[in-house]
């Protein structure tokens, strides 16, 4: 199995918590492979029948914005050079934020699929909310709960189309 999606976002807008979902049906599995790093965590996601290596990064020591700035960068970078499709995760209740712009403006620099995952988006008033996000400008978007699972199939459908 070859095919790698890495979760990137800024802190606290729920990637642990839609990787952890994803691997739940997996857990003997992802106890197996993963190798958990200060930064990231690996595992197996299996979808449609068809299974890939999913990244969580992430996992930054509070500090100054200045500190998670350059922390993300270099975990998106890391991302970008491991990964053949991006996950780029973002909260609606939070709504767009500069670091989520500048980690956007990061990630157009690959020439690798980006997904936008609006998160949260837990019931429809979140959901007309989230609209907003289409101003990001990426093409592919999905607005998902991580906690409920809402819109999560829509996501992994696409993930497991390009395998
Ligand atoms: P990470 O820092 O991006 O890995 O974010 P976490 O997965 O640790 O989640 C940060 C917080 O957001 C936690 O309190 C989660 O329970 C919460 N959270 C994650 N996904 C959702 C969601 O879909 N809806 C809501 N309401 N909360 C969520
Ligand atoms: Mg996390």
């Amino acid at each position: 199995m070859s095919f790698t999606v890495a979760i990137v976002g800024r802190p606290n807008v729920g990637k642990s918590t839609f990787f952890n979902r994803l691997l739940e049906q997996r857990k003997a599995i992802v106890d197996d492979v993963s190798g958990v790093t200060r930064d990231r965590q690996y595992g197996v996601a299996d979808w449609n029948g068809k299974a890939f290596n999913v990244i969580d990064t992430g996992g930054f020591v509070a500090g100054s914005e200045d500190v998670f700035e350059t922390e993300i960068r270099k975990q998106v970078q890391i991302a970008i050079d491991e990964a053949d499709a991006l996950i780029f995760m973002t909260d609606t209740t939070s709504g767009i934020t500069e670091l989520d712009e500048s980690m956007r403006d990061l990630l157009r620099r690959t020439t690798k699929p980006v997904l936008l995952a609006v998160n949260k988006v837990d019931n429809g008033d979140r959901l007309l909310e989230a609209t907003e996000f289409y101003s990001m400008g990426i093409e592919h978007i999905f607005f998902i709960s991580s906690m409920t699972g809402s819109g999560t199939g829509e996501l992994l459908d696409a993930i497991t189309d390009m395998i």
